[in-house]
């Protein structure tokens, strides 16, 4: 190489360098971004009587367009769908969230299908969440699941805002109100959680549910599904946002609470 050429040549170096330097910080960066979870509180939280909300909805929002939770006060079902969040009342009714409305409990993400499956025609709840620790091993990452289907039958709930002092969770399920519906097409909306998130996420799977014309919804205790194509999102990524006030660190968060959250989250809530 020649003396006039050399410096050339280093520049054109510097040039590449600096260019595969960006594309991998954008690898790096991008796929984190859409592949977060983010979670307000954490359960035990919750199960404790942590019902105030602390983040707001427009918060929510700006890092997810899909997931679940619940309202300032314990006001119903959460479900966030195409970057619109919703509200499962008491009453039953469904409504758009204002952007300044707070949840002491969510979970969201940018949802990207990693992949897509045929639903087990048929299928219960219970069935369904074998399928997919079938079909998806990621088990220790968290993976938003969802599920575009036909119901055949759908056993809702949701739960009534509540007043201080704020009770259990678990108590305050027993006042639940719970709906059974035949033949409804909509999306399930879920998010599963590896185990080891034991007393901070709701370990295994956790639905909700609303409907294509946005008129039903709540959390999902039982199903059975007619037809249904499921996508599925693995998230490689958590943060969890604390609640900042003192009255957060006066509950032992480290209490376990298995149980109750197996009995508030699962199919196990489902009145006889
Ligand atoms: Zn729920």
């Amino acid at each position: 190489m020649t003396a006039r050429v050399r410096p050339l040549f280093r520049w054109c170096c510097l040039c590449c360098l600096v260019s595969l330097w960006a594309a991998a910080a954008a690898a790096d960066q991008e796929p984190d971004a859409d592949d977060r979870i983010t979670q307000v509180s954490v359960i035990n939280a919750l199960m404790l009587g942590r019902y105030d909300g602390t983040t707001t909805l427009s918060d929510l929002l700006a890092v997810g367009d899909f997931g679940l939770g619940t309202l300032d006060r314990l006001d119903g079902e959460l479900i966030v769908l195409e970057g619109v969040a919703y509200q499962v009342r008491a009453t039953g009714a469904v409504i758009e969230v204002d952007p300044e409305t707070t949840s002491p409990f969510a979970v969201v993400t940018r949802f990207g299908a990693d992949g897509e499956l045929a639903c087990p025609e048929g299928a219960s709840l219970e069935a369904i969440d074998r399928f997919l620790d079938d079909k998806i091993l990621e088990r220790n990452n968290f993976v938003a699941i969802r599920i575009e289907a036909e119901l055949a039958t759908a056993v809702l709930r949701s739960v009534a805002a509540q007043e201080r002092p704020y009770r259990p969770l678990a108590e305050v399920a027993k006042s639940q109100s719970v709906w059974r519906h035949e033949r409804m097409r909509g999306t399930l909306v879920g998010i599963r959680s590896p185990q080891w998130t034991e007393g901070i996420a709701v370990p295994g799977y956790h639905w909700h549910f609303l409907s294509a014309d946005r008129r039903v919804g709540g959390h999902l205790l039982e199903c059975t599904v007619r037809t249904g194509t499921i996508r599925y999102d693995i998230c490689g990524d958590w943060t969890v946002k604390l609640d900042q006030s003192r009255g957060f660190n006066a509950p032992d968060l480290g209490t376990d609470l298995r149980d109750e959250v197996e009995g508030v989250e699962t199919r196990r809530g489902v009145p006889k």
